[in-house]
């Protein structure tokens, strides 16, 4: 084959020079195939092995996920092994083998146009679009029937060619080698590009021609910056590969000589970068990389894949120890923010909300229940013991709610010192703004928070009416929007104008492309996964503050996102 360059998005940086393994759309064509009865007993004990095998394929990868992203893949993973679990699957399937005397990959094809018809017939889009999920599931089934290792499976320095990937197949892929991914579909804001750039895997989407122009065993040269794909590369493709694996390794020894370095810009403002913690394995990355504090610490993780909710005792063990694991440095405790995209098992978030994104979310589901809410405030106070500790609250909409939190916190202390224990005399208490009406009239509760943290992921969301989970809505969910841009600028400057401090703890604030534009902004304090916290110290040290900011106002008149990409190029 003639090389050819094939055009698509980046959405995990890193280069991979690999063998093409194309997965084509799943389908289960399976012809119809009846077995005697006395093939019976052997064709369950088939079907058995291959749903035993998946699901044990679904703990390994569970097991692997750790970091900020285990909540959200989590979830998925999640929802697969519930699948796997289910009786009205597994009954239906052994049903149809013993009764029907099927074949069980002709079971499970019967079996999936069944439920897939349920699904279709449901008025819920949530519970509709879980077919997807099932049809995961099935073909995982499918490919252990065949003892192939799934369908989505790849040898070492392979590259894997598809029509999308879900975000629980990313970890397993890489494990068995797979050196990049290409889908024709698919957004770089979608989870399983978030969980790809984590774990540090090329990834290239939106690449339309690649199940056209790919075949199996092409050599393809992936390029997950710009999303360039080129097929059989040639000499001088090969050259600058091998100069960029040279240009890598000399910037990760570049970065890791910033471990003791200040967050300093050139012209010497110092920057703070905490960092985004949900396990004990970021809080001693977070400690090793100089941040200054946890600036986000989910505790939703605590309540997901559980049917019961975790008592005082386990959360004090908890954020005791992420408090005593950050040695002084200030731990920012979020309160629960379940609900919506990060539905829990224990009933406490609802599940039939038509519009969850909308509904009984954060700090609305803990006001709604007093006791959980107590309970964890509980938790957060006896920690405060042990440390620094400040208290953020999630989805705030009004003054009133801080208020209210207010309250409780009051009580909440004045019972537990009753009791005897160690409770910390000031603890601040923080608002996050993820809701654009807080961010608007903003000035109406800033005197009653004593900091606060742009939660970028989810106000892009509400501002543009774009979901963050739909892949479907490509580069509409976006921040570089002059919306989300102004909207961020009036915020830091009510927090700047009242002596308030300003964090961001969205995704973007990890991202060192974005950092030019947040600083110009005037945004001082980051927070952000440790895993990108020594790329976003060099961007600030790369920065010079005041030019920065002498052209914040060219910034702001963007009219659209071209605008302000123009404004980022010519960042100098
Ligand atoms: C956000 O919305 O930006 C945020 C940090 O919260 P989460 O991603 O946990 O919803
Ligand atoms: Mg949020």
């Amino acid at each position: 084959m003639t090389r050819a360059l094939l055009p698509g998005h980046g959405a995990s940086r890193g280069s991979a020079l690999g063998r093409a393994r194309v997965r084509l759309p799943h389908v289960l064509e399976v012809a119809e195939q009846r077995i005697r009865q006395n093939q019976v007993d052997g064709e369950l004990t088939r079907l058995h092995d291959a749903v035993g095998a998946t699901r044990g394929e679904m703990h390994e990868l569970r097991a692997r996920l750790h970091g900020a992203l285990a909540k959200e893949v989590g979830e998925f993973l999640d929802l697969h092994a519930l699948l796997l679990d289910d009786p009205e699957l597994l009954h239906g399937l052994d049903e149809l083998i013993r009764t029907g005397r099927y074949s069980a990959d002709y079971a499970l094809r019967l079996q999936r146009d069944r439920l897939a018809a349920v699904f279709d017939g449901m008025d819920d889009a949530y519970l509709k679009s879980r077919m997807d999920d099932l049809d995961h599931v099935i073909g995982r089934i499918h490919a252990h029937l065949h003892q192939r290792v799934a369908d989505t499976g790849g040898v070492a320095g392979e590259i894997l060619v598809s029509d999308n990937v879900a975000p629980s197949e990313l970890a397993q892929l890489q494990t068995q080698g797979v050196v990049a991914i290409v889908t024709a579909a698919g957004s770089p804001l979608s989870h399983s590009a978030i969980l790809a750039r984590s774990l540090h895997l090329p990834l290239v989407v939106g690449n339309a021609q690649a199940l056209q122009r790919i075949n199996d065993g092409d050599i393809l040269l992936v390029d997950g910056s710009t999303g360039e794909v080129i097929v059989s590369p040639d000499a001088e493709d090969l050259r600058r590969y091998r100069a960029r694996l040279r240009e890598a390794a000399r910037e990760e020894r570049e970065l890791g000589r910033l471990r003791s370095k200040p967050s300093r810009t050139r012209d010497g403002v110092d920057i703070a970068l905490w960092a985004n913690a949900e396990s004990l394995d970021d809080v001693a990355h977070a400690h090793a990389l100089g941040a200054a504090g946890l600036g986000l610490y989910r505790t939703e993780f605590l309540f997901l894949q559980r049917n019961e909710l975790p008592d005082e005792d386990e959360q004090f063990r908890t954020y005791r120890d992420v408090v005593l694991g950050m040695s002084g440095r200030p731990v920012t405790i979020r309160t629960l923010d379940l609900g919506a995209d990060k539905a829990d098992r224990t009933g406490l978030a609802l599940s039939d909300e038509d519009n969850p994104a909308l509904g009984l979310r954060g700090v609305r589901l803990s006001l709604a229940h007093q006791g959980v809410f107590d309970t964890q405030l509980r938790a957060i106070l006896r920690a405060s013991g042990y440390g620094p500790v400040r208290i953020l609250v999630p989805m705030v909409s009004s003054r009133e709610e801080i208020l209210q939190v207010r309250r409780h916190i009051k009580r909440v202390a004045l019972k537990l010192r009753k009791e005897g224990h160690e409770v910390a005399e000031h603890i601040a208490l923080g608002a996050m703004i993820e809701v654009p009406a807080a961010a608007i009239a903003l000035h109406g509760f800033v005197d009653v928070v004593d900091f606060l943290s742009i939660g970028t992921n989810d106000l892009v969301q509400y501002l543009l009416a774009a979901d963050r989970n739909n892949d479907a809505l490509g580069e509409l969910y976006s921040p570089l929007h002059p919306g989300v841009l102004r909207l961020l600028r009036h915020v830091i400057g009510i927090g700047t104008e009242h002596k308030v401090p300003v964090a961001m703890c969205g995704e973007i604030a990890g991202d060192a492309k974005m950092a030019p534009l947040l600083l110009a902004l005037g945004l001082t304090e980051f927070s952000l996964h440790p895993a990108t916290l020594l790329e976003l110290r060099r961007a600030i040290r790369d920065s010079d503050l005041g030019q920065l900011q002498a052209r914040a106002g060219k910034l702001l008149q963007a009219r659209d996102r071209a605008g302000i990409e123009r404004w980022l190029k010519a960042t100098p």
